[in-house]
């Protein structure tokens, strides 16, 4: 399996940085070749890339989605291309946010803002910092702990209880736009006077157009809009919301498991089908009172749950 891009410089200068730290030796005409898991990435003089190997599709996707260009494809008509965020962005002093849980029905929603100066990249860098998506739970939960050491962070824990109520008033968005905006806020209380003058942005992970986030920060009644930047995948463009991320998606495995513990389980991660019949369970074990302090109660998984456990 195989899969080639074409990019630009710039983009090409973002993707070597992105692979730096999983170099291995380069072949004639390379100007880089990296390994990520099982994929080798090489990117040629060109400005060509190969992706190649199990999972070299996937690989590649992270890139062609920001709007890197497949040969063999039209036109890429993605407006959420790397050219959107300032020459040398990953290199600034930022804060990076991004949260977690919003896709899974158990579980806590959890929202994390970083502040990585840029002195420490290099420390982030070695800790094994990447894509939360290609790391595994036990490999997060150590990365969080050390990433907390290593750089002043915020981190917000919406409970099931706490967003059942919100969704009440707000729609989905709105809550994590609210949320989004309270992290940055109580991370900035932490930093100090020089540590705010250093700060160049605050990158969040994109979850709604920049246009609805700021029509939610109206209603906010401290609204954090100075140097706001919005990418989709976010840790692929700066480090700080791979931080943010890997910090999010600890808290929120451990909220599977703190959740789950006056029950005596686990609550598993999802929305799918097999999560309807788990919370059917629950239900039976515990009353239906039970998702009030566990699920979002306004995914479709209520109603399927709540149709299984009568039947049964
Ligand atoms: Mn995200």
């Amino acid at each position: 399996m195989s899969v080639t891009l074409k990019i630009n410089p710039k983009q090409f200068k973002q993707l070597t940085d992105y692979y730096s730290a999983q170099l291995v030796n380069p072949v004639p005409y390379s100007e880089f070749r990296a390994k990520a898991g099982s994929v080798t990435i090489t990117g040629y003089t060109s400005g060509k890339v190969l992706f190649q190997g199990n999972g070299a599709e996937s690989e590649a996707a992270k890139w062609s989605e920001i709007g890197a260009e497949s040969p063999s494809k039209s036109k890429s008509t993605n407006k959420d291309n790397l050219s959107e965020l300032p020459n040398g962005f990953v290199n600034w002093t930022i804060i990076g946010n991004d949260e977690v849980g919003n896709g899974s029905y158990f579980g806590a929603l959890t929202v994390v803002s970083c502040y990585l100066p840029k002195d420490k990249q290099a420390l982030i860098k070695e800790l094994g910092v990447k894509d939360s998506k290609e790391l595994s739970d036990p490999q997060i939960r150590e990365l969080a702990w050390q990433i907390k050491e290593t750089i002043p962070y915020h981190l917000t824990v919406c409970s099931p209880i706490d967003y059942n109520r919100g969704v009440g008033k707000l729609n989905a968005n709105g809550i994590k736009v609210s949320l989004h905006n309270f992290t940055i806020q109580q991370l900035i209380k932490k930093l100090s006077k020089e540590q705010l003058n250093e700060l160049e942005g605050v990158l969040i992970d994109q979850f709604t157009p920049e246009a609805n986030y700021r029509k939610y920060l109206k209603n906010e009644d401290s609204p954090y809009t100075e140097k706001l930047y919005f990418v989709k995948k976010g840790e692929s463009h700066h480090l700080a919301v791979a931080c943010a991320s890997i910090i999010a998606r600890d808290a929120f495995l451990e909220s599977l498991e703190t959740l789950g513990k006056p029950y005596g389980v686990t609550l598993p991660s999802g929305a799918g089908v097999n999560i309807d019949q788990f919370a059917a369970r629950l239900i039976k074990q515990a009353g239906v009172e039970v998702l009030d302090k566990t699920a979002k109660k306004h995914f479709k998984n209520t109603q399927k749950a709540l149709k299984i456990a009568k039947m049964n």
